[in-house]
């Protein structure tokens, strides 16, 4: 049950957690893991660094006494991560949580939908930046067609799962196919959502003109059709959502360059060997996994410990972002945290 809910020096609740399972990945996205940088010989976490799924169980069920309501596992590719099903049990069956939902490429959909549903999963955000297949080959750095995760996306409605379909737009990248997602999940009645390309980690070269913001996507997509904005559901929610006139199927813009959500952000993360980071763009995380596993927090209480993490948080990266910190920040990989 929950016991008290923590806010920030903003006054922001924590309701959110996002835990990253894995670090490894089976595309080579060129804007999150460069297959230049990301290569053979790069140093992923060896196993035992990973947290254990009783470990991932004990933070979940600890930050649900803080306020922490919905849960969404990411990676890396979570979906490589063995015995998926068995941890979403797991979380689902916590007291307090209401919503559980996985961010995946969508590849591996088609084997395990099923399961997935099965163990108490509600949700799935599937990745996918193009519906051409030359673009999107090139983009996912391992000549996947599009065709694959398309076949998940229907593995996961057949199975009963909610699907939300997210798509990073880059400048001279992509942005010739906003039209053709925008119609492909319109006629399919799937909710699409378009990403800014955000400057997170430090592997890929990000600038500011290749970012195409909500305002230039919003002009090109009234070309399909007028579109009626449709109200906030929660406070925090992300995305600004529209729908198609006529229609009950809604696109979304989550603008994180064009139009910050800092003051409403409500999310902390963990990395998959247990740092909890409480920004995307945070230069440090806190060792959650020495604190289980070597109960180093000298007579405080894990529960002491993400109270006291949390109410000292002021994170507001997107809100002060300039050429400066965009060029000097050391920040975390995407493909580490999960996004
Ligand atoms: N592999 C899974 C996937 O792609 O859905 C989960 C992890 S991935 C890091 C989570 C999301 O972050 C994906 O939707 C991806 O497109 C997005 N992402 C990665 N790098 C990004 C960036 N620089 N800007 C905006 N979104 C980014
Ligand atoms: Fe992998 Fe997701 Fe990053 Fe693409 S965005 S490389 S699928 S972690
Ligand atoms: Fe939240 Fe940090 Fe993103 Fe702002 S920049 S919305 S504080 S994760």
């Amino acid at each position: 049950m929950r016991n008290h809910q923590v806010t920030d020096t903003l006054k922001r609740p924590l309701r959110d957690l996002r835990i990253s399972v894995i670090d490894r990945c089976n595309f080579r996205c060129t804007y999150c893991m460069p297959a230049e940088i990301f290569g053979d010989d790069y140093p992923f976490m060896p196993e035992s660094e990973l947290l254990s799924f009783d470990e991932m169980e004990t933070l979940a069920r600890t930050f649900t006494k803080l306020g922490v309501e919905k849960i969404r596992i990411t990676g890396g590719e979570p979906l490589l991560r063995k015995g998926m099903p068995e941890l979403i049990e797991r979380l689902s069956s916590l007291d307090g949580i209401h919503d559980i939902a996985l961010t995946t490429n969508g590849v591996f959909l088609v084997k395990q939908a099923q399961a997935l549903k099965k163990a108490g999963l509600d949700r799935v955000n599937v990745s996918l930046d193009a519906v051409d297949e030359r673009i999107f080959q090139q983009m996912n750095g391992r000549n996947m067609k599009p065709r694959a995760v398309l076949n998940g996306i229907d593995a996961a409605l057949e199975a009963g799962l909610g699907v939300k379909v997210n798509m990073v737009v880059q400048r001279g990248v992509n942005d010739t196919d906003i039209l053709p997602m925008a119609r492909y999940f319109k006629n399919k009645g799937v909710t699409l959502r378009f990403i800014e390309y955000m400057d997170v980690g430090q592997t890929n070269g990000w600038n500011f003109s290749e970012v195409v913001t909500k305002k230039e996507i919003y002009e090109q997509l009234t070309e399909l059709s007028p579109l009626v904005p449709v109200e906030e559901a929660y406070f925090g929610e992300v995305a600004n959502r529209y729908r198609y006139e006529g229609t009950e199927t809604e696109i979304g813009f989550i603008s994180s360059v064009s139009d910050t959500f800092c003051s409403s952000c409500t999310r902390a993360r963990i990395s998959a060997d247990g740092k909890l980071y409480t920004c995307l763009f945070a230069e440090h995380g806190h060792d959650l996994r020495a604190l289980l596993r070597h109960n180093k927090a000298g007579g405080e209480t894990l529960e002491d410990r993400l109270t006291s993490i949390w109410q000292q948080r002021r994170d507001r990266y997107s809100e002060e972002r300039t050429e400066e910190t965009v060029r000097n920040r050391k920040k975390i990989e995407m493909s580490y945290i999960g996004g």
